[in-house]
């Protein structure tokens, strides 16, 4: 791998384990784009589109989106040209479908994913992160009213946004999403350790914490972090 090579890093984790919050702050020093697809979906959901009405109803059940819908909407987001220079890729994929389908459309193009770290967190802290997680609706950015509060309750720090809670953050659907996560999702796990890709992190710890030791397993990948 070269420092100039397209980077791909997949973040595996349950839904609150900390994906979203550390991807920010990744693609902030690696100078690649966050691939959300949850945010894809939310997207298209505010815009009312085709797409964001068909997700809906999957979303507020905390089930997943079917995968050949959700896997032609990731490779679209992936081919816009800011994505030339990879990506960090967060809540995709969730499905070994989907994770084969990356792999294909990635392998395509000459590319491959270059580390997947899995952020592992514990039931009940993950619970609690939902329970209290807390969202920008313009930036996206993420609170927590206990662990990463805002300056001023109830507003983004960067833009002054009224926050919102997550409609799927409530404690019966995170459940749902937590075992729909332990059934299509957590398999992932076994699949990206076969390939030799897993790296594993304690996501028990603080923010800043997580991301020294995201840091520490990209670079020692060699996944271009020369800064
Ligand atoms: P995911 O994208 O994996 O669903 P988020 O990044 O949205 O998770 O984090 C879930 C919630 O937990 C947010 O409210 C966030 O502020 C908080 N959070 C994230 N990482 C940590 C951490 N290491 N310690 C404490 N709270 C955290
Ligand atoms: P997230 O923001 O990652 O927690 O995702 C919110 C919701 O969007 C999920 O509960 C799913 O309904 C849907 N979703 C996000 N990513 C995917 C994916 N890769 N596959 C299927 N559904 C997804």
């Amino acid at each position: 791998m070269t420092a100039n090579s397209p980077l791909y890093i997949i973040l595996l984790g349950a839904p609150g384990a900390g994906k979203g919050t550390q991807a920010r702050l990744l693609a902030e020093k690696l100078a690649i784009p966050q691939v959300a697809s949850g945010d894809l979906f939310r997207e298209n959901l505010n815009q009312q589109t085709p797409l964001g009405l068909l997700a809906k109803g999957y979303m507020d059940r905390g089930e997943l989106v079917p995968d050949d819908v959700t896997i032609r909407m990731v490779e679209e987001r992936l081919a816009r040209p800011d994505a030339e220079r990879g990506a960090i890729l967060d809540g995709f994929p969730r499905t070994i479908a989907q994770a084969e389908a990356l792999e294909q459309a990635l392998a395509q193009a000459g590319r491959r994913v270059a580390c997947v770290p899995y952020i592992k967190v514990s039931e009940q802290t993950l619970l609690l992160r939902l329970g209290g997680r807390w969202i920008c609706p313009v930036c996206q950015t993420t609170y927590h009213v206990l662990y990463s509060p805002p300056k001023v309750a109830g507003i983004c720090d960067k833009d002054g946004s009224p926050l919102y809670q997550r409609p799927d953050d409530t404690e019966e659907t995170a459940r749902n999403r937590l075992q729909i996560y332990f059934q299509q999702t957590a398999p992932l796990i076994a699949y990206y350790r076969d390939k030799g890709l897993l790296v594993e992190v304690d996501g028990e710890q603080s923010i800043e914490a997580v991301h020294g030791a995201l840091v520490a397993a990209i670079t020692a990948r060699g996944a271009g972090l020369a800064s």
